[in-house]
């Protein structure tokens, strides 16, 4: 038995903050806290700052820096995206109906934008996935209507870490009418994003999730793409998102994505082989099913499903042991109903329960797979051991 240590692993949740994030942002939240609407020189200053987060961060996209829209989360730009292209084409077209397309392995965020807008008579199709959890371009054009306003597809899964076919989809709505969003927060900062190179209409991205701090996002909006404003107020972000603008966090989140940039590649190779040790080490448990796909998977997410027990009690019983887990979702992890993108990957409910979702970082070491390794094996053991649905072989 090994000693107890201290595992984070559910960096898919949030990340830690980097300490050269957070003295990035201190000034701000000291000296420069002018209003950059001023036209005094301590509002301007803070005005020539912000521009130049747009601008860092718009070198990495690979967009404009008058594409950037800052947001306060990534669950607003989901919102706005998928919102504001309803209401433009509802206008726009003089109707009160309209089309949506999405899937059924969303995050919250655009699950439940699209349950808000189908209660105001909007039509939504959610894409099945295969059992991956890949969804297929050619459901995408099977699927299109003239009436299709947008079509929203994640880049990655936060639970199974799969990896959409995000440039495949925009090929198949290449010179439609129709918008592309994706919702791209778990793979800003993870794997390389190019907007340009993907195809799409607009993207979002959230800075907890790639080591910024919690309340501050943005969307990628195309230059010649108009849209409804969610949040109206005073003239900011080019009159299209009102509200004071988060200077701090806006700085911290321009240093995360270059600090995340440049250690990329590296980074990734490492991860890659820590996840794939965990992903072989636990699929060795008997009745382990590793859930998502085998390679085109985000590099830190190792996520599996174990038959005959309960994934909150796995849970508890690892962060006894020390060791931060999800059963894949943050969100769902207050409700009994197993994971809606663990039954869209055909699970069937009692398996569902019995999840597990390890998100590695820059900081997870091979002492900690170790440990992970060792801590799983002997917590769903013992769980087995007390369950009465569980066959006498395996306790
Ligand atoms: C975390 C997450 C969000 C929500 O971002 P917040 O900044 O927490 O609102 C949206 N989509 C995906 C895929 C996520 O993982």
């Amino acid at each position: 038995m090994s000693d107890k240590r201290f595992v984070y692993a559910d960096n898919a949740a949030t990340t830690s903050v980097h300490p050269e994030v957070l003295a990035e942002m201190i000034p701000y939240l000291s000296e420069f806290y002018g209003n950059p609407s001023s036209l005094y020189s301590k509002g301007q200053v803070v005005k020539e700052r912000l521009d130049s987060a747009r601008e860092r961060i718009a070198a990495i996209l690979g967009c404009d820096a008058r594409e950037i829209y800052f947001t306060s989360c990534g669950s607003e730009s989901d919102n706005w995206a998928i919102k504001g292209a309803v209401e433009a084409y509802l206008a726009k077209n003089k109707t009160d109906k309209c089309h949506v397309i999405t899937t059924k392995i969303e995050h919250h965020a655009v699950l439940n934008t699209c349950k808000a807008l189908e209660k105001k008579g909007i039509d939504v199709t959610y894409l099945p996935v295969d059992k991956y959890g890949r969804v297929s371009p050619e459901d995408v054009e099977k699927n299109l209507r003239d009436d299709t306003a947008i079509v929203a597809i994640m880049y990655a899964n936060n639970e199974i870490g799969t990896i959409e076919p995000i440039e495949e989809i925009a090929k198949v709505l290449e010179g439609k009418k129709t918008l592309f969003f994706t919702d791209a927060v778990q793979a800003v900062g993870h794997i390389p994003v190019d907007v340009k190179k993907l195809g799409v209409d607009m993207l979002s991205l959230s800075g907890h999730k790639f080591r910024a701090p919690k309340g501050v996002g943005a969307l990628y909006i195309r230059k010649g793409v108009t849209i409804k404003n969610l949040v109206d107020g005073g003239g900011q972000e080019n009159n299209k998102r009102g509200g004071t603008e988060n200077i701090a966090s806006i700085m911290g989140l321009a240093k995360a994505l270059e600090i995340a940039n440049e250690e990329m590649q590296d980074d990734n190779a490492r991860l890659a082989v820590l996840r794939d040790d965990l992903i072989r080490r636990l699929s060795e448990i008997p009745e382990s099913i590793l859930t998502g796909h085998p390679t085109k998977r985000l590099p830190g997410t190792a996520s599996f499903v174990f038959k005959y027990i309960e994934g909150e009690s796995l849970l508890l019983m690892l962060d006894a042991e020390g060791i931060s887990a999800s059963t894949g979702s943050a969100c769902s992890s207050k409700s009994l109903e197993p994971s809606h993108v663990l039954l869209s990957i055909g699970l069937p409910h009692e398996i569902a329960h019995g999840s597990l979702r390890l998100t590695l970082s820059h900081e997870t070491t091979q002492e900690d797979v170790d440990y992970i390794v060792e801590k799983v094996t002997d917590v769903v053991k013992r769980l087995r051991a007390f369950s009465p649905i569980c066959p006498k072989e395996l306790k």
